[in-house]
């Protein structure tokens, strides 16, 4: 190993710091250092050039030849790079391991390497070979660099390197040839100190021949025998002037040659298409290191397994970052909807999110390995998909609760007030509560895509519970109703049975019946009429006008039972019998004289008042058609009762209450008799 010394100027390896005079853009980085070690600095460096983001645009070259053939100088003239020049007076080899430099104002990535002399490093001859596979593998022009005199010297140092390069080249690209896609090579032959002696031509036909004579002499695998030199290869030659005998002349050239590096629309330019190797520049730290790695290890190269590798290590990166700026964003609405809330507008935006995540992934992964950039982009949208769907579902269910509040709430405004069809309010709030619902899943949905982003199933659900919401309505409201109407009766009973109790002819339970019936009649027209608008079922009307019939007829009763209380029922009585005892058939007070039949007077009254017990004691028409009946068991949903026996309800006394009441009106007519009787004793006595 020779002793590498430091070389004067202050620039930092792995690109940290850096010169300030020539600008960040130039800085220059170690990508191999002289323990064959790989920089890990490589990406940062390149975002550091303004690289990173190029993709196919940017160009790689690199340099070959024998230690200080002014290789480093000529990279420096023509990319404005920094690499280190040997100092003059010390004469050390300066370039080890291998240099990348950004080119000034140019997207090319410049990669100066340690030169192959074998004089300092003859023990390490296989670093050539490696170098030789690493520039191959990346870069579009290699440019090999040499002596005019070193021209025909076939046994050199230069041929054995080029030997190595066809060798590596056929590994590397021998079988992808034919695929045309990355297997070309521009070799830039730059000879110099060229005197001018011997024309450029002449110089040109010699290397010919002798890359010929080497190419012939490769021992190629059989598959490849009839391979040719041009088949990989296209040869450039120039010649550079003496740079110290001509200096001037010398600038001027490689100011001439620069141009063919840096100008797209020079006729000469150098950088064609075709020998990109087609790795994205956001790639390039991953891939070179790769190639080596693999170079190190002497396996063998495969590069369409590295280009592949390159392309799922990118793809997932690529692909992390755009899921996590994508996290970020859903993250933002997961909260909200999670408590319940409906985000307005979240389709569009996690459409927005959606198509943003892979906008970017396909931007940067597109460049990369078709086969993989597709199954990959696959796997990111099913991570996306896993995201947005819950979203999409909690954005849903609580789209179906603030509808379901909304039916309820504009089932209350439409019932308000007297005036309304209940079938039509109920029409109105489920058009508007399904259509908003509708509405709001349509927008939610982030494709079209029913399967995954399906509402149907939840609409259904919402449908469900509308109907039960409708149903109760309609009971509840069915229930008002009946109340309203059985005031009603109350209200239209009241007057009739009071007047018919209180004149208690013989068909006074007829009178009151056919009243009931006809407010009765009048009630469940009522019903119906209300009913119809309910959408009520035939089971619903059948049960609610039978618990009408039932109300009614317990309104009856309950009035009955009013008019025949005790103190009522006995004054009742004893206004019949005073009518009959105290006053003579013109209604005009008696005033008993001794012989007046007191007696007789007395019983005929009492006799015709107590016929009354018997016909106030049960509800009994004379005119059996109109008598009413109720089916007993009758059970009310609606109102909650339990059973019922109708015939008891047709008793208004029982037996013992009948002698009861006879027995207390007995005495207050026998209070009538004496009182009778002593009137006339005082009137005799007057
Ligand atoms: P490298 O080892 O091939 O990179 O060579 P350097 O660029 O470090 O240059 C080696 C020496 O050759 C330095 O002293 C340069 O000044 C000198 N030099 C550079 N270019 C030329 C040239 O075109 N002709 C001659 N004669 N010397 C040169
Ligand atoms: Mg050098």
């Amino acid at each position: 190993m020779s002793s590498p010394q430091p070389n004067g100027t202050t620039v930092t390896v792995n690109g940290h710091g850096g010169s300030t005079s020539l600008g960040a853009s130039t800085e220059r980085i170690q990508i191999v250092d002289e323990e064959k070690k790989f920089t890990s600095n490589l990406k940062e460096q390149i975002e550091k050039w303004g690289l990173l983001d190029s993709g196919f645009g940017y160009n790689i070259v690199s340099v070959f030849g024998s230690q200080s053939t002014g290789k480093s100088t000529l990279l420096n003239r023509l990319f404005g790079t920094t690499f280190d020049v040997m100092d003059e007076t010390k004469r050390q080899q300066t370039t080890k391991g291998i240099w990348m430099c950004r080119g000034k104002d140019m997207s090319v990535m410049v990669m100066d390497v340690e030169g192959t002399d074998g004089r300092e490093r003859g023990e390490d001859q296989d670093f050539e070979r490696k170098s030789a596979l690493f520039s191959l593998a990346s870069s579009e022009i290699l440019i090999v660099n040499l002596w005019e005199h070193q021209v025909g010297l076939y046994q050199g140092a230069n041929m054995g390197l080029l030997k190595t390069v066809f060798e590596v080249n056929l590994g590397l690209f021998g079988k992808k040839a034919s695929d045309g896609t990355s297997g070309r090579t521009l070799l830039l032959f730059v000879i110099r100190d060229h005197i001018g002696q011997t024309p450029l031509a002449n110089l040109q036909a010699t290397l010919t021949a002798d890359l010929s004579r080497i190419w012939d002499s490769l021992s190629k695998p059989s598959e490849l025998k009839d391979r040719q030199l041009s088949d990989y290869f296209d040869l450039a030659f120039t010649a550079l002037p003496h740079k110290i005998l001509s200096a001037d002349k010398f600038e001027s050239e490689v100011a001439e040659l620069r141009k063919r590096f840096a100008d797209k629309s020079n006729p000469d330019y150098l950088f064609k298409p075709v020998y990109h190797k087609r790795i994205p520049a956001d790639g390039v730290p991953f891939y070179m290191e790769g190639i080596w790695e693999q170079v190190q290890t002497n396996k063998d190269l495969d590069l369409p397994t590295q280009q592949e590798l390159l392309a799922q290590f990118r793809c997932d990166e690529i692909s992390a970052v755009a899921l996590s700026e994508f996290n970020e964003q859903a993250k933002s609405q997961k909260r909200p909807v999670e408590a319940g809330k409906v985000v307005e507008g979240l389709g569009a935006m996690m459409k927005d999110w959606k198509t943003t995540a892979l906008t970017r992934y396909d931007r940067d992964a597109s460049r990369y390995h078709k086969g993989v950039y597709t199954r990959k982009r696959g796997d990111l949208i099913s991570a996306l998909d896993a995201t947005l769907i819950p979203l999409f579902l909690g954005q849903l269910k609580n789209l179906h609760k603030s509808c379901l509040v909304t039916f309820k709430k504009e089932m209350l405004d439409g019932l308000r007030g007297e005036e309304y069809s209940f079938a039509d309010v109920v029409g109105k709030a489920r058009r508007k509560c399904e259509g908003t619902f509708a509405d709001g899943a349509k927008e939610a949905m982030v494709e079209e895509d029913t399967t995954k982003w399906g509402w149907e199933d939840e609409l259904a659900l919402l449908k469900e519970e509308i109907g039960v919401v409708a149903d109760q309505c309609r009971k509840d409201e069915t229930k008002k109703m009946l109340n309203q109407i059985e005031r009603n009766i109350k209200k239209h009973l009241s007057e009739p049975v009071e007047l018919h109790l209180n004149k208690a002819s013989k068909d006074m339970w007829d009178e009151i019946l056919r009243s009931f019936r006809e407010v009765l009649g009048k009630a469940e027209a009522a019903y119906s009429t209300k009913a119809k608008s309910f959408d009520c079922t035939e089971e619903e009307n059948i049960s609610s006008l039978a618990a009408l019939s039932k109300r009614a007829w317990l309104v009856l009763r309950a009035k009955i039972d009013e008019q025949t209380a005790e103190p009522v029922f006995l004054g009742k009585l004893r206004n019949h019998f005073e009518e009959r005892f105290r006053y003579d058939e013109q209604g005009v007070p008696r005033v008993w004289k001794p012989d007046d039949d007191i007696d007789g007077a007395f019983k005929k009254a009492k006799d015709q008042t107590l016929e009354l017990v018997p016909l106030y004691s049960k509800i009994a028409p004379t005119d059996p058609s109109l008598e009413f009946e109720l089916p007993s068991e009758s059970s009310d949903v609606l109102a909650g009762t339990d059973e019922f026996d109708f015939a008891s309800t047709l008793v208004v006394f029982s037996e013992t209450k009948s002698l009861e009441l006879t027995n207390k009106f007995r005495k207050d007519a026998d209070a009538y008799y004496v009182e009778a009787k002593r009137s006339t004793v005082s009137s005799v006595a007057q």
